[in-house]
């Protein structure tokens, strides 16, 4: 009888916690500023998609941010290095005018924020933000005059490389090639002179996609804070495109942060091999269904993913094992360091648990069940960031 009271009195008490963290983590998420540093859905706004309404298909759309409590959004302006050099300018353009359109058709319920004290009286008014961020230093097509032109258009940080080079800095994915083309150059004199008018005019150093070489000439010519919009953490998951420890450190030195992507390839590093061998198993479907694909304008939209929901539910990473990368940086170096840069609608499968921009909450959620206080989980969510954009305005 006793052992049944204590059982009860167990049962009893468990809930109440599980319905503190509950209550707790959904009224200290939708009470923060949530900041993302990099989203992709620019590319589906320039196929024509309107994501000022709710959409049935991708990672984000306006009702969706607002649902997840979203605040700020970096929209990432991406120009395919494939696409014709002289082309690159007037396509980056081109889609900060769809942002543009974008925000005109919301109905007065996103807005651009341009500095991080006007971010917080928008937000304070309820706006959704909408922000910019270049990625890829080939869209300024070796120009430093074009930085000023993107600052005057809103745009507040630059990826000084994609996974190609330019002429003045060298991305991660060549300085780890075995070609020729492997040569470990970094900043060249153009570059460092980028990098100091970025920093004058108050655009944000990003080193996302850079080579190891390229990022420790940044360090050193920067004199303003940087971030890495959309890279992971090395240790937990070796990948040329994640940070390792002692560039982590030097971030933190540097009072910049890092915006942990939520790429299941950066997340886990046994997901690539888990994916090749399902997609293996699978391969009969996966080929009827990319086949089928090519005719049917409703199966366009959907992904891979989606329709092998079952099999990939079963090797995705989960939500514990992305915020495993939050809290590697906030035990390495500290609260102050940290940050979220989803790359949604840029990635072609997330983490378990965290299929759209709706499941930020599911993040905080994992923060207070990790007993991080209040004041450290706004730090993470959207303070960080908005520090390092102040910053780099003075
Ligand atoms: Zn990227």
């Amino acid at each position: 009888m006793k052992y049944f009271f204590g059982l009860i009195l167990f049962t009893f008490i468990t809930s109440l916690i599980g319905f503190q963290i509950q209550t707790d983590y959904r009224k200290i998420h939708f009470h923060s500023i949530v900041v993302d540093a990099h989203n992709d859905v620019v590319g589906r706004m320039m196929s024509g998609e309107d994501i000022s309404v709710k959409t049935s298909h991708g990672h984000s759309d306006l009702p969706r941010f607002l649902d997840g409590g979203v605040d700020v959004q970096i929209f990432s302006i991406f120009v395919s290095p494939r696409q014709p050099a002289k082309e690159y300018y007037s396509i980056a353009n081109r889609q900060i005018d769809a942002i543009e359109s974008f925000i005109k058709r919301s109905d007065g319920k996103a807005a651009f924020g341009n500095s991080a004290d006007e971010i917080k009286k928008l937000v304070i008014a309820g706006k959704f933000v909408a922000m910019l961020g270049i990625e890829g230093g080939h869209i300024i097509q070796n120009d430093i005059t074009k930085l000023d032109h993107f600052y005057k258009r809103g745009v507040r940080y630059m990826t000084l490389t994609w996974n190609n080079s330019t002429s003045w800095s060298t991305s991660a994915n060549d300085e780890t090639q075995q070609s020729g083309k492997s040569k470990k150059k970094g900043l060249s004199k153009l570059g460092i002179k980028i990098v100091k008018h970025m920093n004058e005019i108050g655009m944000i150093v990003d080193v996302s996609h850079v080579g190891e070489k390229t990022f420790w000439d940044v360090i050193n010519v920067t004199t303003k804070p940087i971030i890495a919009s959309h890279s992971s953490i090395y240790t937990i998951c070796p990948n040329k495109r994640n940070l390792k420890n002692e560039q982590i450190r030097a971030i933190a030195k540097n009072g910049g942060m890092v915006c942990v992507n939520f790429a299941p390839f950066f997340i886990d590093s046994g997901f690539a091999a888990k994916e090749k061998l399902m997609l293996e198993k699978n391969k009969e479907r996966v080929d009827e269904f990319r086949a089928q694909q090519k005719n049917d304008v409703k199966l366009k939209e959907k992904t891979l993913s989606q329709f092998l929901h079952k099999e990939y539910a079963e090797i995705l990473p989960s939500v514990k094992q992305l915020v495993d990368h939050i809290d590697h940086v906030a035990k390495l170096v500290g609260i102050d360091y940290v940050g979220l840069g989803s790359d949604y609608d840029g990635i072609s499968v997330a983490p378990a648990g965290m299929e759209d921009v709706t499941c930020y909450p599911k993040i905080t959620e994992e923060l207070v069940r990790r007993g991080y206080s209040e004041s450290d989980i706004k730090k993470i969510l959207g303070e960080n960031f908005l520090r390092v954009l102040k910053h780099n305005e003075g």
